[in-house]
């Protein structure tokens, strides 16, 4: 983590973390090189003239959009040398930031157009929660929400669609690994220039980060709930040892336990999707935060599913395994 990087202050939002200083500039040099201060690689792209021509001519698809850079966002950086050197060359380009990875910020980009407000309003309907973070007004009818990645955890763009979810989402795509946002104060094709709202910068919600995938042995679970008589042996126990877990030893205990129960899933004696959830209920009861114990038990799960193990004929007591080391 950089340590540019916006202060965490207790669950997910960070209403410590300074904005950069160029939040309210219209100097598109002054932001980028703000940007790039902040560890967020920056890259130019396109300007657009104020009758909402594209600087590379009046029939581009993408104006105001596209990078201007050779290689694209693959070249972003935070060089405060090469961003001067990039927009005395094009002073009229538009600002463009990398997303995920690059600089630890996921970006949902919202269009109206396209449905966005509706696919959010589907969201919200089934409980899938946005919290209000950061957001840019693209100077089109889009809207920027950007959201902080949690360490370890890969998120790729996505169109259409969000993470953790099938169905579709029309109008709402997802900016993460290997992409970028056109960000404030770059101009939009409107010839309205885009603009910050919100000072913070929230986590991004939980039910998006990805899951492990069910083992297929799951579906020859049916009576039991996804799970043999050994592992609901085990799962039981380890749940009651998760409850039991004092301030202090809590997230040590979760990962623990989801490693040892992420070893039966992978052999195949529970089902992975029965392992999270109800890890999460215990995780919750004693007070742990949603984001920490998702992550958390994804990583103890992984980490276990890599070392599968089986309940051995005749063995039907569940022995407590050694402390793996945290990854
Ligand atoms: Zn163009």
């Amino acid at each position: 983590m950089s340590a540019l990087r916006p202060r965490r202050v207790g669950r997910g939002v960070r209403p410590g973390w300074e904005p950069p200083r160029a939040i309210g500039s219209r100097s598109l040099l002054d932001a980028a090189r703000s940007y790039g201060a902040q560890g967020w690689p920056v890259l130019p792209v396109a300007g657009v003239s104020s009758a909402g021509e594209c600087g590379c001519g009046p029939s581009c698809q993408s104006p105001g959009k596209h990078p201007l850079s050779r290689h694209g966002v693959q070249e972003a950086t935070t060089d405060p040398v090469l961003i001067e050197e990039w927009w005395r060359r094009s002073p009229g380009a538009n600002v463009g930031i990398a997303t995920g990875a690059a600089s630890g910020l996921i970006v949902i980009d919202l269009d109206r157009a396209k449905g966005g407000v509706e696919s959010l309003q589907t969201l919200v309907a089934a409980g899938h929660q946005l919290a209000p973070t950061l957001t840019s007004h693209t100077g089109g009818r889009g809207l920027h929400l950007f959201y902080a990645q949690p360490s370890g955890v890969a998120i790729a763009d996505a169109v259409g669609r969000l993470p953790g979810l099938a169905q579709a989402l029309p109008g709402i795509d997802l900016r993460g690994d290997g992409g970028y946002v056109v960000a404030p104060p770059s101009i939009h094709a409107s010839g309205r220039r885009y603009r910050w709202d919100r000072r913070w910068i929230a986590d991004l919600p939980s039910w998006m980060l990805p899951r492990p995938m069910v083992p297929t042995r799951a579906a020859t679970f049916s009576l039991t709930g996804g799970a043999s008589a050994y592992g609901a042996g085990a799962l039981s126990r380890e749940l009651e040892a998760v409850r039991g877990l004092a301030v202090g030893q809590r997230s040590d205990g979760l990962h623990r336990a989801a490693f040892c129960l992420g070893r039966l899933v992978g052999g195949g004696e529970l089902a992975e999707a029965l392992v999270c959830e109800t890890l999460l209920c215990a995780a919750l009861a004693v007070g742990l935060g949603e984001l920490e114990a998702t992550v958390t038990i994804w990583s103890g799960l992984r980490a276990g599913m890599a070392v599968p193990r089986r309940a051995r004929e005749g063995n039907s007591g569940w022995q407590p395994l050694q402390k793996p080391r945290r990854r």
